[in-house]
C-alpha cells in the first residue's frame, strides 16, 4: 500500500527585516507583502502548504515589547490550527524577538522557527531564498518542535542565538551552547533532540517594559543608579570580566546598586564578555553582590535572554522572591 504523508500546515508571519527590503529614496526598507516572498522560494509548496499574515512590515530595530506580544498573540490565535509557524523578522533584534517569544510560547510542541537575511530577497547573491527553505524546511519537519532560530544553515535555541556578525550569512552563534541542529541537504540533522513537550504551551501575555540594561565603562559615576531608581523595577547591569563591580570612590556603585536592590528592584549581573558567563564569587570585586537581597547572577545567560527573561519575572505584579524564582528556574537551556 503507498502512504502518502499529509502535507504539514505552517503559518508564515511576516514581519519585515533586510529579506522583505527594498531599496528606497532613504535606504533599505521592508516592502515585500508575505506573499512576495513566499514566492521567491516556490519549492516550500512541495514539502507543505503554507498561508501568511503579516502584522506589520518593520525593520526589526523598531521591534520591541508590543510586537513580540503581537507575534505571539498570533501563534496562540493560531495554535489548533497550524503544525508550526514560521517568523520571518529583521536580523538587528531577532535574537530579543527568539528569547521573548521562548518566554511568552514556553514549551511548545510546535516549532516556532524565526530567520530573516542579510540581503534582500529580491538580490542575486541573497542568503533569503537558503533560509526561507531552511526555515520551512525544520518547521516541517517531525523532530521540530520549540522556538528556534534557523540561519545560515544552523538550528539555534531561541534562548541562546545572538547576532555575532553585521554583514556575513552566518550573523548569527548559539552562545555557550551548541546548535540543535544543522540543515544539511534541505534536512535537519540533529546534534541535541531534547524532549518534546506534550499538551499544550503556557501562553505569556504580559511583560513589564521597566527593565534597564546598563553597561559599566571604566570610571562610571554611580550616581547613575540613582537616577534610574523610579524608573525601572528591574537593572541588569553588564559588569566587567567575571562581574565586577568597581570598588573606587568609597564603593559607590556597590553601594548604589545595593540600596536599589533594597528598594525592591531586582538587580541581574551579567557580563560583558562575549562568552562563558559570570563567575560572581570569584574576585572581591564581585563576591560582595551574591550577599545582597534581590541580586541575582545570569551566570552564562545572553543578555538579550536575560532581558526579556526580567520583564517576563517582574510581569503582573510579581515582584522579590517571587521574580527570584521565576528568572532562575531554567526555560529552554537559557541557564545553568
Ligand atoms: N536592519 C535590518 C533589520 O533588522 C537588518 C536585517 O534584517 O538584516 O530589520
Amino acid at each position: 500500500m503507498l502512504f502518502q504523508k499529509t502535507k504539514k500546515k505552517l503559518l508564515m508571519i511576516a514581519t519585515g527585516g533586510t529579506i522583505a527590503s527594498k531599496q528606497t529614496e532613504s535606504g533599505l526598507a521592508p516592502a515585500m507583502t508575505s506573499e512576495e516572498l513566499l514566492e521567491c522560494v516556490p519549492e516550500i509548496a512541495e514539502f507543505c502548504s503554507v498561508e501568511t499574515v503579516q502584522p506589520f512590515n518593520l525593520d526589526s530595530t523598531d521591534v520591541y515589547c508590543p510586537h513580540w506580544l503581537k507575534i505571539a498573540a498570533l501563534i496562540e490565535e493560531n495554535y489548533r490550527s497550524y503544525d508550526g509557524f514560521v517568523v520571518t523578522h529583521g536580523t538587528d533584534t531577532m535574537a530579543y524577538t527568539a528569547a521573548a517569544l521562548s518566554y511568552l510560547v514556553e514549551r511548545s510542541r510546535k516549532p516556532v522557527v524565526l530567520t530573516g537575511s542579510q540581503k534582500s530577497a529580491y538580490l542575486r547573491d541573497t542568503d533569503a531564498r537558503r533560509n526561507l527553505y531552511d526555515a520551512f524546511r525544520f518547521c516541517a519537519d517531525d523532530g521540530a518542535y520549540g522556538v528556534r532560530i534557523v540561519f545560515d544553515g544552523n538550528v539555534i535555541l531561541g534562548t541562546r542565538a545572538r547576532k555575532t556578525r553585521t554583514r556575513s550569512y552566518n550573523a548569527f552563534s548559539s552562545v555557550d551552547f551548541p546548535e540543535v541542529a544543522v540543515m544539511r541537504d534541505g534536512a535537519p540533522f540533529y546534534y541535541l533532540r531534547g524532549d518534546k513537550p506534550h499538551g499544550s504551551p503556557a501562553f505569556l501575555h504580559v511583560l513589564n517594559e521597566r527593565v534597564f540594561v546598563l553597561k559599566l565603562t571604566p570610571g562610571l559615576d554611580a550616581g547613575i543608579f540613582d537616577y534610574l531608581e523610579d524608573k525601572v523595577d528591574g537593572l541588569i547591569l553588564e559588569t566587567f570580566g567575571s562581574g565586577g563591580l568597581p570598588a573606587y570612590r568609597e564603593d559607590a556603585c556597590f553601594l548604589a546598586v545595593r540600596r536599589l536592590a533594597e528598594a525592591g528592584k531586582l538587580v541581574v549581573i551579567t557580563t560583558q564578555v562575549e562568552r562563558e558567563g559570570s563567575a560572581l564569587g570569584a574576585y572581591a570585586v564581585g563576591r560582595r553582590l551574591l550577599s545582597c537581597e534581590n541580586v541575582i547572577e545570569a551566570r552564562c545567560m545572553t543578555l538579550e535572554a536575560a532581558y526579556v527573561k526580567l520583564m517576563a519575572a517582574l510581569a503582573d505584579g510579581r515582584r522579590g522572591k517571587a521574580a527570584e524564582k521565576y528568572f532562575r528556574t531554567p526555560v529552554e537551556y537559557d541557564i545553568f
